[in-house]
């Protein structure tokens, strides 16, 4: 048995590491655990000139961080900081839900 396969892993057999035929791909699901810093619900509108503003940064404020619900023009949206994460926008059901 290769040495770099720990006694858990199947289908190991004899097959030499570089043979691709017993090979199989595996999902990793991660976690990330947003612990916020400050809410603010009802932030701000979300207008036409706000996506304009956002449409020259990566993270377009679109969307609830929370749930993914999609911001429709004339929405109220929330904001808030996450430790490690950075400023995030919530629907205002999901800021209120976190805050206290
Ligand atoms: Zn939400």
């Amino acid at each position: 048995m290769d040495e770099r396969h720990g006694p858990n892993v199947k289908d190991a057999g004899s097959t030499p590491a570089r043979s691709t035929k017993f090979m199989k791909s595996f999902v990793k699901v991660t976690e990330t655990v947003y612990e916020p810093l400050w809410v603010k619900p009802d932030f701000t509108t979300y207008t036409k000139d706000f996506v304009g503003i956002r449409s020259g940064f990566q993270y377009k404020c679109d969307h609830c961080e929370k749930c993914g619900h999609k911001f429709q023009l004339g929405e109220s949206i929330g904001l808030a900081s996450f430790k490690g994460i950075g400023n995030k926008t919530l629907c205002d059901p999901c800021a209120k839900e976190i805050s206290i």
